[in-house]
């Protein structure tokens, strides 16, 4: 390369971690050694920020006189080429500003810095003077010649630390400096293989031989609840673990994942490395770290994971690959599933996504042969998938002010009498969705968002699910004052629990779900409760319907089977299905007779009629059917703008100048519409929705759009959600 001013020859462009469109060039000081993914220091304005060398074409110009210098070069593996390319595309895809996406890589600054060592001792020949029975034990112990913390040795012999400082003292023990402790062993791919069945055997060759293949691949492993997916991807994962690759699995709630660690555990004699919001900030800071240094082989998280710095990462899983909280919906809106397809396409490996209930795009992927598709088709050994019948309300209803019909109450009390579990479901937290005032009419709502407020009465409070905003549960109504006339409407869990406490006094029951006293440790305690059996009847949301297995569980009933077709949203019948078939697959996992009740007002909707019928096949059929009639994804290409502002004017008057913006052509603009959830925090929301043929380059046009049209301006914001999942 030419170089023109010996001066600005030693600059590099730096990709901070700010909406800006580009990096920003920095002068490289005398003796320092960067390189592309290098973790530098640099000034920005005011602040000093952790940035990422990025490669070179993407070098601007700049002023020599503005031209500002790296502070620090962190002593930290650099980022690698495939991750910056990976960068790079998710940015590009989600109309995100690169240096928004890296800062998803350097979330942790902390472990930029290499992870201190620990002092520690070793034993030297020298024998002291004077010999006790106290630290002959120390120094048998120590003459593993291995390096021990003092508080570790004179914990480990039993004696009090100034036996060990003794010894120190009398030169019998030197002063070494020990290396980090990892955070998880080495997990051992030959620690402790399943027996695999035929089926599973065959699919489990089949996924390390895309392994071995060494090269990019999708793959869908489908298989009912209970089939032994997971033991089936555990061997794909042994296979990149014997390439020396590092593996990423990705789960929907990891914080409710103990089962799969354990699981992780017995299979490979140690855990993998947990990634999700809920790790203490140090051993945040030691998983990134190791996970940079290479030292931690397997990595088990919740979507953010994607952007963990691997070195050497051979695979990843996606489990539950369905699931909807796989999909980010802040600041850079991705779908993590679909970014795991991406990462291991430039990473030039296999991906594998697996799911007893697949998404209709990953379902039509695998049937026209862009993924492969493998099946487990049967549960493993003697289990059985549960009897499921749909419940008709119409029928069968409930009492009045109830909401559990006579077939499910029989249902729960001949359970109990096996000495067997129930689970009830339903997707609500607290008390009840709404409450009014019966005098006057009043609802309580949020003033902040347009939702109305759940009364939640463990808590003895209203709450905001959309902003957080709670206040007491007042006793007269704020409208009209009088006193004691408040009524609850419909169901939420709390409620389904009182109707249970009331029909079965004396059976032990638990309801479960995410605004728990507690956080996450109190639930991993009442799952393991639930497994062991010391629970009768458990009341959850989505939170219980997830990946568990209760040996004892026979009975699932669905309390309001409904409640997700009812929003309009074009996946509402998948996700239904999806939802229930998952709730209903957590019984009978043992062998024993189970059964599925479902109570709905539409049995006979093609949801409804899939689960009960089981004839998935069918219903996938149907649901790719309209998806291809209407043109939606897979076979067309759908984003949504979201204008939001502090008045539903600005808001409305920024949408329609979007639209006005939008280029000709094929590609069609729908909107500016008021949101459903009109109001969140304050801010008024406008949808616009973008419909394209599947061809179509929605970024191409959604760029000239934005770019053609009136910058925001005030409190304005402008956000782009490509493939959304939501239309709220
Ligand atoms: P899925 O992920 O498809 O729901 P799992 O892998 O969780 O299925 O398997 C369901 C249950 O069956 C688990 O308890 C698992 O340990 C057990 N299981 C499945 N396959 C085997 C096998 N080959 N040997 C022993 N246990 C198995
Ligand atoms: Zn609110």
């Amino acid at each position: 390369m030419k170089q023109d001013s010996p001066r600005i020859s030693n600059t590099v462009p730096v990709l901070v971690p700010t909406p800006s469109e580009r990096p920003y060039t920095y002068a490289v000081p005398e003796g320092m050694a960067v390189e592309p993914g290098s973790i530098v220091a640099v000034p920005l304005g005011p602040r000093m920020v952790a940035g990422v060398v990025w490669d070179a074409e993407s070098a601007d110009k700049v002023d020599p006189k503005k031209l500002r210098a790296i502070e620090h070069l962190f002593d930290c593996p650099p980022v690698a080429p495939d991750m910056r390319r990976f960068v790079d595309w998710v940015a590009r895809y989600t109309l995100s500003a690169p240096g928004m996406v890296a800062r998803m890589v350097l979330r942790v600054p902390a472990a930029f810095d290499p992870e201190p060592s620990t002092p520690g001792l070793r034993k030297t020949e020298a024998l002291p003077d004077r010999m006790t029975p106290a630290r002959a034990r120390v120094l048998d112990l120590a003459s593993d010649s291995l390096g021990w913390t003092r508080s570790g040795l004179a914990h480990a012999a039993g004696v009090s630390l100034s036996v060990v400082d003794g010894l120190v003292k009398a030169g019998s023990f030197t002063e070494i400096e020990l290396p980090p402790m990892p955070v998880v062993a080495t997990p051992d791919p030959d620690y402790d293989a399943a027996d695999l069945s035929g089926d599973q055997q065959a699919a489990a060759d089949a996924l390390r031989g895309q392994v071995a293949a060494e090269g990019f691949s999708a793959t869908l492993l489908e298989g009912v609840t209970g089939s032994g997916k997971t033991e089936v991807y555990f061997e794909a994962i042994a296979a990149a673990l014997e390439q020396g690759k590092q593996v990423l699995v990705l789960l929907p709630e990891i914080a409710l994942t103990q089962t799969f660690l354990e699981r992780f555990h017995g299979r490979f004699g140690a855990p993998p490395a947990e990634w999700h919001s809920d790790l203490a900030p140090k051993t945040r800071e030691k998983v990134w770290r190791q996970i940079a240094d290479g030292r931690v082989r397997v990595v088990a998280g919740a979507r953010s994971a994607l952007f963990l710095p691997f070195r050497e990462l051979g695979l990843i899983v996606v489990d539950e690959e369905h699931d909807p909280a796989y999909k980010q919906e802040d600041r850079v809106f991705y779908h993590a599933r679909d970014m795991a397809v991406v990462r291991a396409h430039i990473g030039g490996f296999p991906a594998i996504l697996a799911s007893a209930t697949p998404s209709v795009e990953t379902r039509f992927n695998a049937e026209c042969g862009r993924y492969r598709h493998v099946r487990l088709d049967r549960r493993f050994a003697e289990a059985a998938m549960p009897e499921l019948h749909a419940i008709d309300m119409r029928r069968t209803p409930p009492a009045r002010g109830k909401f559990l019909s006579p077939p499910l109450l029989k249902a729960i009390g001949a359970t109990l009498e096996k000495e067997q579990q129930s689970l009830l479901f339903l997707n609500r937290r607290g008390y009840a969705p709404l409450t009014l005032c019966r005098v006057c009419g009043h609802r309580f709502q949020c003033p902040d968002c347009s939702s109305w407020l759940v009364e939640h009465r463990f808590r003895g409070q209203l709450l905001c699910h959309h902003c957080g905003h709670h206040e007491l549960v007042p006793e007269a109504c704020p409208e009209c004052g009088t006193l004691d006339h408040l009524v609850a409407c419909g169901p939420g869990i709390e409620r389904i629990a009182e109707e249970v406490v009331e029909a079965f006094p004396d059976a032990r029951t638990i309801v479960l779900s995410s605004d728990m006293l507690g956080g996450v440790k109190r639930l991993r305690l009442e799952l393991e409760a639930i497994e062991k059996g010391d629970v009768d009847i458990v009341i959850g949301t989505q939170l219980v319907a997830k990946g568990h297995n209760f040996p004892n569980m026979t009975l699932v009933g669905v309390v309001d089977a409904d409640l997700g077709l009812a929003n309009g949203d074009p996946r509402a019948a998948e996700r239904t299905f999806q939802l229930l078939s998952q709730v209903t697959g957590r019984a009978g996992r043992t062998g024993k007779k189970s059964l599925g009740l479902i109570q709905t007002f539409q049995p006979e909707h093609p949801a409804m009629r899939a689960i009960v019928s089981g004839d998935a096949e069918a219903f996938y059929q149907n649901q790719i059917g309209e998806r291809e009639r209407g043109h939606l994804p897979p076979f067309g290409r759908l984003a949504s703008i979201i204008v939001s502002a502090n008045s539903r004017a600005e808001a409305e008057n920024h949408g329609r100048a979007l639209r006005a913006a939008a280029p000709a052509g094929e590609i069609m603009v729908l909107g500016p519409a008021e949101a459903p959830l009109a109001l969140i925090r304050g801010r008024h929301r406008f949808r616009l929705l973008v419909h394209g043929p599947e061809r179509a380059n929605l970024q191409a046009f959604l760029r000239a759009m934005i770019g053609s049209a009136p910058r925001p301006r005030g409190s304005v914001r402008v956000s782009v959600d490509i493939d959304p999942q939501s239309f709220l």
